[in-house]
């Protein structure tokens, strides 16, 4: 199954993705993971995209819409993926229409005193990207994944000033991408307010056919 993953930052498509990608057998794709990766290797693409992501801007359309649309011809993603974190855009999804089927897209749905609590306190590990939380997940050693020993930092777009900054991108340049989805029958809203876990059962049961 082709998924799509819409909803504000901090919604928890990340964390959910990374815990149904195995489930549903569908490669976890997140732009937002490309571009940190791109960052930490230094590579021109991460050069060009830092300083625009640490301010919570987007990256621009023609860079993200031709890195997607390399990443769907891949071999192991021609028959599902999750793609968490894009499109942003009315112009990423016209492009993504153009070279990919989305079989469902779903609306992760939360008010923003969730997100901005979620935010303000989550962890990142920097090698395996799994997302600690300060006060609802913390990591047993300070500093330390304990998933796979990787050292845990804090995002420099989940700052208060990047975090306004992308809730704000959100609401201007993204949120319209729900409607744009109901109209071609195509979207389905989840609660994405409760723990991880009880939206992974929520998001199984909504996508058994
Ligand atoms: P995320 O991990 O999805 O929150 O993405 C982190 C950052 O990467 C965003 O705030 C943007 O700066 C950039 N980014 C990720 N996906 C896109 C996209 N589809 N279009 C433009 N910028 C993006």
């Amino acid at each position: 199954m082709k998924l799509v993953f819409l909803g504000p930052p901090g919604a928890g498509k990340g964390t959910i993705a990374v815990r149904i990608t195995g489930i549903l057998n569908a490669p976890h794709v997140s732009t937002g993971n490309i571009f940190r990766e791109a960052i930490a290797a230094a590579s021109p693409l991460g050069l060009k995209v830092k300083a625009v992501i640490d301010e919570g801007r987007l990256v621009d359309d023609g860079a993200t819409i031709e890195l997607v649309r390399k990443r769907l011809a891949q071999d192991d993603v021609k028959d599902s993926y999750i793609l968490d974190g894009f499109p942003r855009t009315i112009a990423q999804a016209e492009a993504l229409a153009g070279f990919s089927v989305v079989d469902r897209v779903i609306n992760f749905d939360a008010p923003d005193s969730v997100v901005i609590e979620r935010l303000s306190g989550r962890l990142v590990c920097r090698k395996c990207g799994f997302n600690w939380h300060k006060t609802f997940n913390p990591p047993e050693k300070d500093g330390v994944c304990g998933k796979c020993g990787g050292e845990i930092y804090t995002r420099e777009d989940d700052r208060a000033e990047a975090v306004k900054k992308r809730l704000d991108v959100y609401r201007e340049q993204t949120a319209t991408l729900i409607e744009y989805y109901r109209k071609q029958g195509l979207l389905a809203d989840i609660d994405a307010s409760p723990d991880a876990g009880i939206v992974v059962e929520n998001l199984r049961k909504l996508l058994q056919p």
